[in-house]
């Protein structure tokens, strides 16, 4: 029989048993990627935890659809309402057209994920495939009285919605501290009050992406397509709504109160929301200038990084803290992931070759159910890895003759880490290539070896086979002033 699952509701702000609407099914959103640049290590993060929580619910036994979209237009420059799109403004500068942005970064983005071993969601809809419904529910909003037009613009009118519904209900911001500290932005003169948000926006001729609609050309707000992608797909009511703390507001507030505004329904019964990955404590992120990409992770080719790790070695090290708590990247912390991931690794290859005995000393029932108590603990994998390390301990002592293990209890270990590091934390074991063991880096040197001789021969037909041979076994190399250096990931 398994325990309850508990989860941190962050719109109630407290812990609360799960109990998902329709038995045995679970739906579950997470705001998605906007695919203008590389993804960063900060959103690897936020992806990795929901990739938990999947993997999770899965084992548990739910059949779960987890919509997880990709907005690829409505997200301006400065996350406000006036200004650039993103997507087009590198369009723009790179003179390509909008979609080949788009594809370019989602093709990226799947790479990353798949480097990391993060599952598909069910559904990826995408923001510019749903203008119809977006229109619709901007429609529904100013029928409802709780949105206007205004030169070819939907705004929501945020204290229109407030008389009746409670506005920052999620974040827990007061409306009157809303009011006292939002300020007049420059061309913002549409809007009745700076706190209210766009729903559909009219386009500038020099506006690359844009649609016709009942008010003229224009585009979706950025908040209104993950409103519309969710009840589209998980219905009007549906079980877990995510995305990182820096969505909890404007973008979550605002989803709230589109939904609730447009058919009198709270959308989401459990909101959760993982914390930040941080570098000298300040966030990952883009403009400060302090992300990098998962390819410089690996091959340690940035200025943050003391050497390359291996995509399995980060997984660990993000699982080692909890999704609610910062996790502060450094090299010493990541090393010390690197070793502990080592042990863990060696631990269960050790666990195949035990020594069996008639008698038995470890018990594995207490294993598993420490497990299932960590994991029913709102998805506690720093706390799961301590009890995945204490059975280690005990393969340890099996292995030095100091404790016994009986054939049952060895073959139920084995299941238990297949289903709790393998399974449910979605680790994998790498290839010689990506841990960079001594077989896999001898045979590498011999290769580069052997490229940098036909190089010197001029013989550029057998040079570019053994470099497009790695390329497809995604190892890729780096010519560089000091030689060849090799990372795996394309
Ligand atoms: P974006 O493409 O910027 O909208 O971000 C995609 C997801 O990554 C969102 O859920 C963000 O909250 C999340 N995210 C962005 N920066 C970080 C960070 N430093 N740590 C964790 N999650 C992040
Ligand atoms: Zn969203």
């Amino acid at each position: 029989m398994n325990k309850a699952l508990v989860i941190q509701n962050t719109l109630s702000g407290n812990k609360e048993t799960f109990k998902s609407i329709v038995e045995g099914h679970v739906g579950m959103y997470v705001c998605g990627p906007t695919v203008y640049s590389d993804v960063h290590l900060g959103n690897v993060r936020t992806f990795l935890s929901f990739d938990v929580i999947y993997r999770y619910l899965l084992f548990l036994g739910y059949k779960v659809r987890y919509v997880r979209n990709i907005t690829d237009v409505g997200h301006l420059v400065g996350d406000i309402d006036e200004g650039e799109d993103k997507i087009g403004k590198k369009a723009r500068l790179e003179n390509l057209e909008p979609m080949e942005v788009v594809q370019r970064y989602t093709n990226g983005f799947h790479d990353v994920m798949r480097l990391f071993n993060i599952l598909p969601p069910s559904i990826e809809p995408t923001a510019t495939a749903h203008i119809i419904e977006q229109i619709e529910m901007s429609q529904s909003l100013l029928d409802n009285g709780l949105a206007y037009e205004k030169n070819g613009s939907v705004y929501f009118d945020v204290l229109k919605y407030a008389e009746k519904e409670p506005y920052g209900e999620l974040s827990g911001r007061k409306l009157d501290d809303l009011m006292s500290n939002s300020r007049e932005l420059d061309g913002q003169a549409d809007k009745r009050n700076p706190l209210d948000f766009a729903l559909w926006k009219k386009a500038e001729p020099e506006h690359l992406m844009k649609w016709p609609s009942p008010w003229g050309d224009g585009f979706p707000g950025w908040h209104i397509e993950c409103s519309v992608m969710s009840r589209k797909y998980l219905g009007d009511t549906f079980d877990i709504h995510g995305g990182g703390m820096d969505l909890k507001f404007p973008h979550h507030e605002c989803e709230i109160a589109q939904n609730k505004g447009s058919y009198g329904k709270k959308p989401v019964n459990y909101w959760i929301h993982t914390n930040m990955l941080t570098v000298n404590g300040r966030k990952m992120s883009k403009s400060e200038g302090n992300g990098f990409t998962p390819e410089e992770l690996i091959t340690g080719d940035h200025k943050l990084l003391d050497k390359g790790y291996s995509p399995m070695t980060v997984r660990f090290f993000m699982l080692m803290g909890h999704y609610s708590s910062t996790l502060d990247f450094s090299n010493t912390a990541l090393q010390a992931s690197e070793k502990a991931h080592q042990r863990m690794m060696i631990g269960w290859k050790e666990l195949q070759d035990l020594p069996v005995s008639s008698s038995n000393d470890v018990d594995v029932t207490d294993l598993r159910s420490r497990c299932e108590t960590a994991m029913n603990d709102d998805f506690n994998t720093p706390i799961l890895i301590s009890v995945l390390f204490d059975a280690v301990k005990n393969i340890n002592l099996v292995k030095a003759g100091q404790q016994k293990i009986d054939e049952a209890n060895k073959t139920a270990l084995i299941q238990l880490f297949d289903d709790y590091l393998f399974k449910v934390m979605g680790l994998q074991e790498e290839s010689n290539a990506s841990t960079g063991d001594d077989l896999g880096s001898s045979l590498m040197e011999v290769l580069i070896e052997m490229r940098k001789e036909a190089r010197t021969n001029k013989d550029f037909a057998l040079s570019d086979a053994i470099r497009d041979k790695l390329a497809s076994l995604q190892i890729s190399l780096k010519d560089g002033t000091d030689g060849t250096t090799w990372a795996k990931g394309s």
